[in-house]
């Protein structure tokens, strides 16, 4: 669908596009927290099409790469924003862990400036709300693993991908429910430093 509607729309409109992604989805639950309830896919894809409408009012053009409970593959993920040239790829994913809590940013190893840059105005935004820890801005992977994020890796744009909390963390579910706009608020406040 994505890809037929782009032929539609062609590019006459030389609006800003954002690609929000909801990370996981469909048989994919993500992290799950430890009363088996919650699931990390339906809380990335609520903050993405949250942060579509308040990017929205800014008359900035959201494409999602999922804009429901399915099941999407990285490579369809990043064909989706290269394809469509957007100018802004912004992924959301939640941490899970037994102890730890708060918010980090992910980048891809290779230095890249406009990475570095939209993932510090996203951060520093999302530290302006009720967060629990600024974990701060991380580069590769958690595995440590000399590589990088998928997503991060293979989008043709600035990128980088938000872990929102701990879905392992009580603390860290509470504040996202209590503060699902403000953060939607803080992620869209963030990209919007860095439309070109
Ligand atoms: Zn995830």
């Amino acid at each position: 669908m994505q890809l037929h509607s782009a032929f539609l729309c062609g590019w006459e409109n030389q609006k800003v596009i954002v690609c929000i992604d909801a990370g996981h989805g469909g048989k994919d639950a993500g992290s799950v927290s430890s009363n088996g309830k919650r699931y990390e896919k339906d809380d990335n894809l609520q903050m993405a099409l949250a942060v579509q409408k308040e990017l929205e009012k800014h008359d900035i053009k959201v494409i999602l790469t999922r804009e429901n409970d399915t099941f999407v593959i990285l490579q369809k993920r990043c064909q989706i924003a290269n394809f469509r040239r957007a100018d802004l790829f912004v992924s959301i994913h939640r941490n899970s862990s037994e102890s730890g809590n708060g918010v980090e940013v992910w980048i891809k190893s290779q230095e890249n400036e406009a990475d570095e840059k939209l993932a510090n105005s996203i951060l520093d935004e999302l530290a302006k709300t009720q967060i629990q820890t600024n974990r701060g801005i991380k580069q590769g992977t958690s595995e440590n693993d000399g590589n990088d994020y998928y997503v991060n890796k293979y989008t043709k744009m600035p990128s980088c991908l938000i872990e929102l909390g701990f879905i392992s963390n009580q603390k860290d579910n509470q504040l996202l429910d209590e503060n699902k706009e403000n953060y939607a608020k803080a992620i869209a406040n963030g990209i919007l430093q860095n439309i070109p």
